[in-house]
């Protein structure tokens, strides 16, 4: 078997990189070793946010969101989408003053963003309400995805409408390197000959650029939602909400609520260091975690921290040390390219990161900004650094620039 391109992972960044690899005019093979969207991609929470705390990753989000919402006109295979808005809401000084900078900041990336009062709040959230001085940020393009297993079969449909081959139960277990260039993979089942191979192993990235000879740091951290059972007093078009002091999110999902947060210990979790068959069922949750952040909203949302719980579950992000993608050829083996690091992103932003890191790959031609995710960074970072900032990263994913002082802050 031979294909120009041959995608390692069939979560959302490998068959978004896969299907503009296609609609680009290559032949593409994805290989991957449990079913498509298995793992992290098919446990997301489905949110996409406008508001980003740089200008390229703001330009990917709003991007990914105008893919995510036009996906018939340009995939040709229809995609719910929950036009929902987002709050983003602060209860202590520290936090008002980081979302005052945020919106300033987002307004000049070009994001809409607007500051809400109270009132509006109360008025459009059925499932929070204000206990005290709360300062909102409204955010109108924001959307999410009920199910993440639709964007997956979105995916799968609009590749297999390109004729982009998807090899299921099928694992990579050697990448072919002659000279100092990818020659194609070794999988399971057979050999592919391909001069362009993209590690989108999620979790497994690092694993699956070592088959090369080749380094993709990133550091892979649990992360964990609830849904609660139905409950009637939550408005299923209610828009999302993020409680940035409490690093809470929370949004309607199957007539209940959904709940998750970032935890200031997160778990750090390298299947590296796992036995061979590690998946991300054999992620240990903690209900606990979710507990704890929960109660921190309590009084706002009393449903989400007293209802009784429908489903947890949880996978891997994979951090990177500057809470930014990592994207882009890998050094040291020429065709060998990775699409990773997505520091908790990676469902929402997978539109537009595949589209780029696919015109890369088709042209040779970094697109605009995206040298910037290219792995070469941090390429002599030592892993204890790569996994301390790759955590700090993941407790800090609300207000990663002024968040070390914020983090003894109490709440008003
Ligand atoms: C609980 C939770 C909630 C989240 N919520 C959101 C959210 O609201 N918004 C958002 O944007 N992101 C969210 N995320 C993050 C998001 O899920 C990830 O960023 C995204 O799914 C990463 O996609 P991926 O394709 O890199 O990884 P994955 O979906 O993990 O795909 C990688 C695939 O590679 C396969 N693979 C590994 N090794 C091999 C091999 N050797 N051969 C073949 N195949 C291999 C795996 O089986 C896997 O299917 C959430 C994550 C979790 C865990």
């Amino acid at each position: 078997m031979d294909a120009d391109v041959v995608v390692v992972g069939a979560g959302a960044l490998g068959l978004s990189t896969a299907l503009q690899c296609a609609l680009a005019g290559r032949s593409v093979v994805v290989v991957e070793r449990e079913t498509a969207g298995s793992q992290a991609s098919g446990r997301a929470a489905g949110l996409f946010k406008s508001v980003q705390a740089d200008e390229l990753r703001t330009r990917l989000a709003r991007r990914s969101i105008g893919k995510a919402v036009s996906f018939a006109e340009w995939a040709g295979v229809p995609l719910a989408v929950a036009r929902s808005g987002s709050f983003l809401i602060a209860r202590t000084s520290q936090h008002r003053d980081y979302l005052r900078r945020e919106l300033a900041q987002s307004r000049g990336w070009g994001a809409d963003v607007q500051e809400a009062s109270p009132a509006q709040v109360a008025g459009q959230v059925s499932y929070y309400r204000a206990a005290g001085p709360e300062f909102a940020l409204w955010c109108p393009e924001d959307v999410y995805i009920e199910e993440p297993g639709s964007l997956i079969r979105a995916y799968l449909a609009a590749c297999r409408l390109r004729d982009v081959v998807v090899l299921e139960h099928e694992q990579v277990t050697g990448i072919s390197v002659t000279g100092s260039s990818v020659a194609g993979v070794e999988t399971t089942g057979r050999s592919i000959a391909a001069a362009a191979v993209v590690d989108a192993a999620g979790g497994w990235a690092r694993q699956v650029a070592e088959l090369a000879g080749a380094q993709v740091p990133v550091a892979p951290v649990r992360h964990q939602l609830l849904i609660t059972e139905p409950d009637p007093e939550v408005n299923p078009a209610d828009p999302i909400t993020r409680v940035v002091d409490a690093a809470v999110y929370l949004r309607p999902a199957r007539g209940g609520l959904m709940l998750g947060g970032f935890e200031p210990e997160p778990l750090p979790l390298d299947p590296r260091a796992q036995p061979a068959s590690f998946t991300t069922d054999d992620v240990p949750l903690d209900a606990g975690v979710l507990r704890q952040l929960a109660a921190q909203v309590e009084a706002e949302a009393p449903g989400a921290a007293g209802s009784p719980v429908a489903e947890y579950r949880g996978g891997l992000f994979t951090m990177s040390p500057d809470g930014r993608f990592v994207a882009g050829p890998v050094p040291g083996v020429a065709g060998l390219w990775v699409a990773s690091g997505c520091n908790g992103s990676g469902f929402s932003s997978s539109p537009a990161l595949g589209e780029a890191l696919a015109l890369w790959i088709t042209t040779g031609d970094a697109p605009p900004g995206l040298e910037e995710l290219a792995p070469r960074r941090y390429e002599s970072m030592t892993d204890e650094v790569l996994v301390e900032r790759g955590l700090w990263q993941y407790s800090h994913y609300y207000d990663p620039v002024g968040g070390s002082e914020m983090a003894d802050s109490g709440r008003e």
